[in-house]
C-alpha cells in the first residue's frame, strides 16, 4: 500500500511512500506520518490519499517511518479546502498546511531522527480526601493546629464527603483559595495520611458558566424581526446573503437568532470577526446564550489552546455548536456547518498578507460553506464594494437595516475646516478649537468621547529645519516613527530602532523638529491643554495582550478615563453607551493613500467611527470631523450616511479605470538583495507575461514602499476580466513562471510569489 503525503515544504506537489504492512491495516487520510525526505531529514506530513499500486513518476519510493495518529487529525473535507486555498491563492499545499495546524499538532521536521511533536494536556494539581473510619480520629489528629482544621473541614465541605458515596476530588488552588490556606498546612494534612495530591487533566479553555448565569435570547424588534424573516426568504434561492445594516441596527441580536436556529437542526455554525478587538463585548453576550457549546478562536491563544480547541472539534461527541473566531478559524476541523456569519464582512484583516497563504478569510468562508451546504450570511454598516456589487447583481440575496434599533437616531456629523483654523492661527496642536470647545463641553457633562487618528507613535516624521534632513530606515524604504514613551525612532516595517540623535547626523544643528501627530502626542498634547480629559490611548502598541486590552475597555467602560484615543482599532464594533462624542483628527489622511481603496476605506473608517457615538436613547451622538478641503464629495456622503450615493460613485470609477469588482487582480512580487538584478528579472518576467497577457499587464514597477528588510520589490499587476477562467490563467501563469525558472539562473536567487486578489 502507498500513501501521498502534504510535507511541509514549499513545493505544489505531494510526495509518495510505501506503507509497510503493520500501518497499512490502520492507516487513513488526514492521519499523520513521519517520514524521510532528502539525503538526512525526516519531516512529518499528512496522508491525502491511500492507493494499492505504485505511484507513478518512476521515482525511488521509500518507507514511512511511523504512523503518530490513531484517528485522523484533518478530516477529508479540511483537506479539499487546503487544496483549493493553495490552487485559488497559487501557493504550496505545505504552506497551507503550516498556517492550518496549530504548532502543538504541527509536523515538525527532525534533522536526527523523529522529532514528535504532539498536543500534551494541561495537568494541575487535585485533592482527594482519606476517612478515616471515625471522624472524630480525623479530628482528634488536627486539634493542635486550627488552620489544619479549617483546611480539613474545608475539604471535607467542598468533596461533599459526607454526603456522597464517592467523594469529589477538589482542585488545589481552589481548596487553597476558599479555606485561606497555604501549601504547607496541606503538606501538613498529607502527612497525616488525611488526603492525597495527585495530577489529573485539565482544559486549557474558558470554564462553562453555571447555569444560573446563562440568559435566554432577547426578543427581536419589529425591525429587526423583519429582517430575520427577510434573510430566511433570501437563503431560499441564495447560498450568501448581505445584510446591510446601520451601526446599532442590532445585527448581532438578528445573528444569534439565526444561530440558535441552525443549532437546533444539529448543525454548526462560524461567526468570524475581523480581529481579537472585537471580540470581548461580542463573546460575553455569545457566551451568556451559547454556554460551554461555545469556543473562542482568536489570535492571542496560548499554542497548546489552540491544538485543544482543535482536538475538542474533532471529538464529534464534544457537542461543540458554534465557534466564534478570526479568520483562521476557517481551517478548524468543523463536523457540520450549517451557516457561517461573517461579520464586518468588509474589514481588510481578513486579508492575510504574509506569509503564505495570502488568503481573504471572507472568500475562503464562502468556499468552506460550499463544501458543507452551509448558507453565509456578511453582515455590515458598509460593505465591502465587492459584496455590494454581487448583491447589486442579484448574485448574494440583499437584507437592509437603515434606522438604530430602539428609535436611537444617527449620530450628527459636521465637518470643521482646518484651512480655516490654520488660516487664523487658531490650530492648538492636532485640534481645532471648535473640536477642543465641543469635547471640553461634553466632558464637563460627563460624557465619554472617542478621539480617532489614524497613526500611532509619538510623530510621523522628524526634520532638521536647517538642512532638511530626516530620518530613515537603512533597511527599508520609509521614515522612521517616533516614540516617545520609549525616545526611540520606530520603523514600522521591520522593527528597527535607533535613539534620538544629540544633533542633527548631517549638519549638526542641535533643534531636530517633530512633525506630524501620532496617537501617542495627541494624548500627550490633550492632556496639556485640557485638564479636565483623562486619556486612554489603544493602538497596537498598548495593547499587545488581550489582558491589556481588555482592562482598558474595563476602565473606559468604569469612567475611570473619559476620552478613548486610537488608531482603526478604535472603530470596531465597540459598544460603550457613554460616548457621546467622536472626533475624526485629520480625514485628509485618511483620503489620499495611494490605492484604489482609499476612498471607500475612508469612507468605511469615518463611518465606523462616527456609529461609536451615541448609542443610548434620548443622548444624541455628535461627530466632527477634522479636514482641509470641507468640499470634498466623500465627506459629504460621510455627513449624510450615505452609503449606497458613495459605493455608486465608487463602483462608477471602478468600472473607468477597470478595478475590482469588475476585473480581478493578481500581483506578482519578486524580491531581491540587488536593486538591479531584481528589477531587470521583473522586466523580463513582464515581457513574458505580455506575451500571454497583453496589456493586462502592468509594470513592473517598485511599490510606494519599495525596500522592505533590505530586499528591493518589484511588483506586476496583472488585471483579468472578471469572466475570464481563473483555472486557465493560473494554468498560463505557472506555465510562464517554469519557462522563467527553466531559461533563467537568477530566478532561484530572488524571492517570488503571487498575491491573488490582493488588498
Ligand atoms: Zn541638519
Ligand atoms: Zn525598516
Amino acid at each position: 500500500m502507498f500513501a501521498s503525503l502534504i510535507l511541509p515544504v514549499p513545493l505544489a506537489r505531494t510526495f509518495s511512500y510505501r506503507l509497510p504492512d503493520d500501518m497499512a491495516a490502520r492507516a487513513c487520510v488526514g492521519m499523520r506520518a513521519s517520514v524521510p525526505f532528502g539525503k538526512s531529514h525526516t519531516y512529518t506530513g499528512i496522508i491525502v490519499a491511500l492507493a494499492d499500486a505504485i505511484p507513478e513518476g518512476g521515482f525511488e519510493v521509500r518507507d514511512v517511518l511511523e504512523l503518530l495518529d490513531e484517528v485522523p487529525t484533518v478530516r477529508p473535507m479540511q483537506l479539499e479546502l487546503w487544496r483549493w486555498i493553495a490552487d485559488y491563492y497559487m501557493c504550496a499545499i505545505g504552506d497551507v498546511m503550516k498556517a492550518a495546524l496549530p504548532s502543538e499538532l504541527k509536523p515538525e521536521e527532525g534533522k536526527q531522527g523523529i522529532v514528535r511533536v504532539d498536543f500534551r494536556p494541561k495537568m494541575k494539581p487535585f485533592v482527594r480526601i482519606i476517612l478515616k473510619d471515625e471522624l472524630a480520629d480525623a479530628f482528634d489528629l488536627l486539634k493542635r493546629s486550627q488552620r489544619q482544621q479549617m483546611l480539613f473541614t474545608t475539604l471535607l465541605d467542598r468533596s461533599h464527603a459526607l454526603q456522597q458515596e464517592v467523594a469529589d476530588v477538589v482542585a488545589q488552588d481552589e481548596l487553597l483559595r476558599a479555606s485561606g490556606s497555604t501549601t504547607d498546612v496541606l503538606r501538613e494534612l498529607v502527612k497525616k495520611g488525611l488526603c492525597e495530591v495527585f495530577e489529573q487533566e485539565v482544559s486549557r479553555l474558558d470554564a462553562p458558566l453555571a447555569d444560573d448565569q446563562l440568559q435566554p435570547l432577547n426578543e427581536l424588534s419589529e425591525m429587526q424581526r423583519v429582517a430575520y424573516r427577510d434573510i430566511c426568504q433570501s437563503f431560499r434561492d441564495h447560498a450568501v446573503t448581505l445584510l446591510h445594516g446601520v451601526t446599532s441596527s442590532g445585527k448581532t441580536e438578528i445573528y444569534m437568532h439565526l444561530m440558535h436556529e441552525v443549532i437546533g437542526q444539529g448543525r454548526q455554525v462560524l461567526m468570524m470577526v475581523p480581529e481579537i478587538a472585537l471580540t470581548t463585548q461580542l463573546c460575553q453576550r455569545l457566551r451568556r446564550v451559547f454556554g460551554s457549546r461555545m469556543l473562542v478562536y482568536h489570535s492571542k491563544l496560548s499554542e497548546p489552546e489552540r491544538a485543544e480547541i482543535w482536538k475538542t472539534l474533532l471529538r464529534d461527541d464534544a457537542r461543540i455548536d458554534l465557534v466564534l473566531g478570526v479568520r483562521s478559524a476557517i481551517f478548524l476541523p468543523f463536523r457540520q456547518l450549517g451557516l457561517v456569519v461573517v461579520d464586518e464582512e468588509h474589514e481588510p484583516s481578513y486579508k492575510q498578507q504574509d506569509p503564505a497563504p495570502r488568503y481573504h478569510g471572507r472568500d475562503v468562508a464562502l468556499v468552506l460553506a460550499n463544501k458543507h451546504g452551509a448558507k453565509v450570511l456578511l453582515g455590515s454598516a458598509t460593505p465591502s464594494l465587492e459584496s455590494w456589487y454581487l448583491a447589486q447583481q442579484g448574485k448574494y440575496g440583499l437584507v437592509q437595516l437603515k434606522e438604530r434599533h430602539a428609535g436611537i437616531s444617527m449620530p450628527s456629523i459636521q465637518l470643521v475646516s482646518m484651512a480655516d483654523a490654520r488660516k487664523q492661527k487658531g490650530m492648538n496642536g492636532p485640534f481645532t478649537p471648535r473640536l477642543l470647545a465641543t469635547l471640553g463641553h461634553a466632558l464637563r457633562d460627563g460624557h465619554q468621547a472617542i478621539l480617532f487618528q489614524n497613526r500611532r507613535g509619538y510623530a510621523p516624521t522628524a526634520l532638521c529645519p536647517s538642512c532638511g534632513w530626516s530620518p530613515h530606515c537603512p533597511r527599508c524604504d520609509v521614515a522612521l516613527t517616533y516614540h516617545k514613551s520609549t525616545r526611540n525612532f520606530v520603523c514600522h516595517y521591520c522593527g528597527y530602532q535607533t535613539p534620538w540623535p544629540q544633533q542633527c547626523p548631517s549638519c549638526g544643528n542641535p533643534n531636530i523638529s517633530l512633525e506630524g501627530y501620532g496617537t501617542e502626542r495627541i494624548e500627550d498634547t490633550l492632556k496639556q491643554i485640557l485638564p479636565i480629559a483623562r486619556p486612554i490611548r489603544m493602538d497596537t502598541d498598548t495593547t499587545a495582550s488581550r489582558k491589556s486590552y481588555e482592562r482598558m475597555l474595563a476602565d473606559f467602560e468604569a469612567h475611570k478615563s473619559n476620552v478613548l484615543i486610537g488608531t482603526q482599532m478604535v472603530s470596531k464594533g465597540l459598544d460603550f453607551s457613554e460616548v457621546q462624542l467622536v472626533g475624526v483628527l485629520n480625514a485628509d489622511s485618511l483620503m489620499n493613500m495611494p490605492d484604489f481603496r482609499a476612498h471607500e476605506r475612508a469612507f468605511q473608517l469615518m463611518e465606523q467611527v462616527s456609529g461609536r457615538a451615541g448609542r443610548r436613547i434620548g443622548q444624541e451622538g455628535e461627530v466632527l470631523i477634522q479636514c482641509s478641503d470641507t468640499h470634498h464629495p466623500l465627506l459629504h456622503q460621510v455627513v449624510r450616511h450615505d452609503y449606497e450615493a458613495m459605493a455608486e460613485t465608487q463602483l462608477a470609477d471602478r468600472r473607468r479605470y477597470g478595478f475590482p469588482p469588475y476585473t480581478r487582480l493578481i500581483s506578482v512580487y519578486i524580491k531581491g538583495r540587488y536593486e538591479d538584478r531584481t528589477r531587470r528579472l521583473a522586466e523580463q518576467y513582464a515581457a513574458a507575461m505580455r506575451q500571454s497577457f497583453g496589456v493586462r499587464v502592468l509594470g513592473p514597477e517598485a511599490p510606494g514602499i519599495s525596500r522592505v528588510k533590505n530586499f528591493y520589490i518589484q511588483q506586476i499587476l496583472l488585471k483579468m476580466e472578471r469572466e475570464a477562467s481563473p483555472t486557465l490563467v493560473r494554468q498560463y501563469l505557472n506555465r510562464i513562471h517554469d519557462a522563467m525558472v527553466a531559461a533563467n539562473d537568477e530566478m532561484m536567487k530572488v524571492v517570488f510569489y503571487y498575491d491573488v486578489d490582493p488588498m
